[in-house]
């Protein structure tokens, strides 16, 4: 059997328990997983591109099935050049299905031999995102229980009042 890269690409402005579920779950499918962190000059990140690799790459630290790169321009073009045919989405509610779906329609379109799995992660974290984690960090909130212990140090510092 060949083995079986799957990217799982996004913002991880920063990384929150809800994609680590992911990505282990992924591990149980895929032989290795390439967390693909995006830059998107549309978007004002919160983390650097370096910052949120290197929070990602600390967090896998130990987990050498997993790689942790970063990537500009079409998804598509970047799965082929990592030899992957497997796209990671996590579709937590149905608000996500929408954007999803076409996502994964678009990509189908534009490169027939990739295939896009959308997962669902534990139930716990299917009310958890970036943006929650980070308003909740502004305001002092306890994040422990959302992000792993070096984001929430990250979270603290880009705070600090
Ligand atoms: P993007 O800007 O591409 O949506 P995110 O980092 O917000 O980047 O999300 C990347 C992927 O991870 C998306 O498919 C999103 O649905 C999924 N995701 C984010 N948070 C969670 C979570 N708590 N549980 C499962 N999937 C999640």
């Amino acid at each position: 059997m060949t083995s079986r890269t799957a990217v799982y690409p996004g913002s991880f402005d920063p990384i929150t328990n809800g994609h680590i579920d992911l990505v282990k779950r992924s591990l149980t499918i895929f032989d290795e997983v390439i967390v693909a962190i995006l830059v998107n000059p549309k978007k004002s990140p919160l983390f650097s591109v370096q910052e949120r690799t290197a929070l990602a790459q600390e967090v896998f630290l130990g987990e050498p099935r997993v790689r942790v790169e970063h990537f500009d321009g079409l998804l598509i073009d970047f799965l082929r050049h990592c030899d992957s045919r497997i796209i990671i989405r996590g579709l937590r509610a149905i608000s996500d299905f929408e954007m999803e779906f076409q996502m994964a329609l678009t990509n189908r379109k534009l490169a027939p031999e990739i295939e896009t799995f959308l997962m669902v992660p534990g139930f716990k974290y299917t009310f958890l995102n970036s943006t929650i984690v980070k308003e909740l960090a502004s305001f002092g909130g306890q994040i422990s229980d959302f992000v792993p212990p070096p984001v929430e140090r990250a979270l603290k510092e880009k705070f600090v009042r």
